[in-house]
């Protein structure tokens, strides 16, 4: 494809098209927000988000206890960016004053953002699916269609909870979905997963004076992985040895979860070797996400593990113009789900457009300096530290 910054509006508009623009990003997320910062600097003209809700609407549902695992402290001036900011020259520690801020704190600094960085959100557009029309891309909202010349991907994965196609699933409850662990249901609680959601919710749960199990089929409490993305991270593993303190805790790690069945008020829990728990409360289901790329999977290629295909510059291999930035994304078997990962592809999808545009790609320099652009991505293939 080869398009220049005003292409799109030569074209016919047709009757129920509400917008267009050179390029538009789906999601009012870190990861929207952080791209549209990139293509602010690289002054791309006519650059829209849509959101379905509101900008961080992700972090304003997170559970009222739950608290960023990735620390925030701010080491920008010293080249060290914040590991929880969407740009090289913000810091959610210096905004907040948090270290480990809750969801709703992170939404505020999010919301400051895009104030501060004068980017254009329109709220209440929920983006349903997308085509190629020519050389555009046609997205279909509840509004009505809107055209862009490129599209970039920032639905992130917190609205799209997975189950885990466990049988029964429908007697459990996701835990996204919660938002108190304190009104859980009776005096003790199943959890289903045993990573980072699931011991989040342990904990929240023990925190609460319920006395909780947690099945999972390998302890990977125990693990030990440099990648974070892998292990527990040392916040969650701090937090779960102190709660284990009150001894509320049991932790399962060989328990391959088959389905779950309800006779009465009693909910029961099968795992694959004929053990099985019961419960008189909804066993939650800390099982994952199944991420909002599964909207638009007719554009997408995905691999043996069902994460989505992209090109070098995180493209999609099936719908060029179509690019994903955000905690789906993945590389070399490395997976971008912290927002210190992914804000390092935003200005390399960056450099793909201004490049297909024509424009200058010199501000990008910034962000290889501050550490926020990474295109060797064989820097992520981390072995195990040494201690
Ligand atoms: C329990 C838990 C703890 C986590 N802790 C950390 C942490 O400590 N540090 C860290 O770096 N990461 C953490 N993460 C990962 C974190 O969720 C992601 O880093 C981050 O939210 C991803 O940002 P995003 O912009 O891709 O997605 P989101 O934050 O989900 O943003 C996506 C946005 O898109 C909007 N949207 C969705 N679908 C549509 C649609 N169809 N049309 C229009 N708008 C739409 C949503 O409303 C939302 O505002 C955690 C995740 C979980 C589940």
């Amino acid at each position: 494809m080869n398009r220049t910054a005003s292409s799109t509006h030569n074209r016919a508009t047709r009757h129920d098209e509400i917008l267009r623009a050179n390029v538009i990003i789906v999601g009012a997320g870190p990861a929207g927000i952080g791209m549209a910062r990139v293509l602010r600097d690289l002054a791309i003209p006519e650059v829209r988000l849509l959101e379905r809700e509101r900008v961080g609407a992700s972090f304003r549902r997170w559970p009222e206890d739950m608290r960023f695992i990735s620390p925030s402290f701010t080491g920008n001036a010293f080249g060290l960016t914040d590991l929880n900011a969407i740009s090289y020259d913000s810091s959610p520690a210096f905004a907040l004053k948090r270290e480990h801020p809750s969801g709703p704190e992170y939404a505020d600094y999010l919301e400051q953002a895009v104030e501060i960085f004068g980017l254009n959100v329109t709220s209440g557009i929920d983006v349903l699916g997308l085509e190629p029309d020519d050389d555009d891309i046609l997205l279909h909202t509840n509004e009505g269609l809107v055209r862009a010349q490129f599209v970039i991907w920032a639905a992130g994965q917190f609205q799209y909870p997975s189950d885990g196609d466990i049988p029964g699933a429908e007697h459990g409850q996701h835990s996204s979905r919660v938002r108190r662990w304190a009104d859980h249901a009776g005096e003790d609680a199943i959890v289903i997963g045993g990573y980072e959601s699931g011991i989040d919710a342990a904990v929240g749960l023990a925190a609460a004076g319920k006395r909780v199990t947690v099945l999972s089929r390998s302890p990977a409490w125990d693990r030990n992985d440099a990648d974070p993305s892998l292990a527990l991270s040392p916040y969650s593993r701090e937090r779960l040895d102190t709660a284990r303190r009150s001894n509320l805790i049991s932790l399962i790690g060989d328990a391959d979860i088959l389905g779950l069945d309800r006779s009465n008020n009693e909910i029961r829990v099968l795992a694959a070797d004929g053990r099985s728990w019961k419960t008189h409360s909804r066993p939650i289901l800390a099982t994952g996400f199944s991420g909002s790329t599964s909207l638009v999977d007719d554009w997408f290629d995905f691999d043996d593990e069902g994460c989505p295909s992209v090109t070098a510059h995180d493209e999609s291999t099936r719908l060029p113009g179509l690019f994903l930035v955000g905690s789906e994304l993945k590389h070399r078997g490395h997976l971008f789900c912290y927002i210190y990962k992914f804000r390092q592809r935003f200005a390399v999808v960056g450099r793909a457009i201004a490049g297909r545009l024509g424009m200058d790609t010199d501000p990008l320099e910034a962000y290889r300096l501050n550490n926020m652009y990474l295109d060797d991505l064989a820097c992520c293939d981390i072995e195990n530290c040494r201690c």
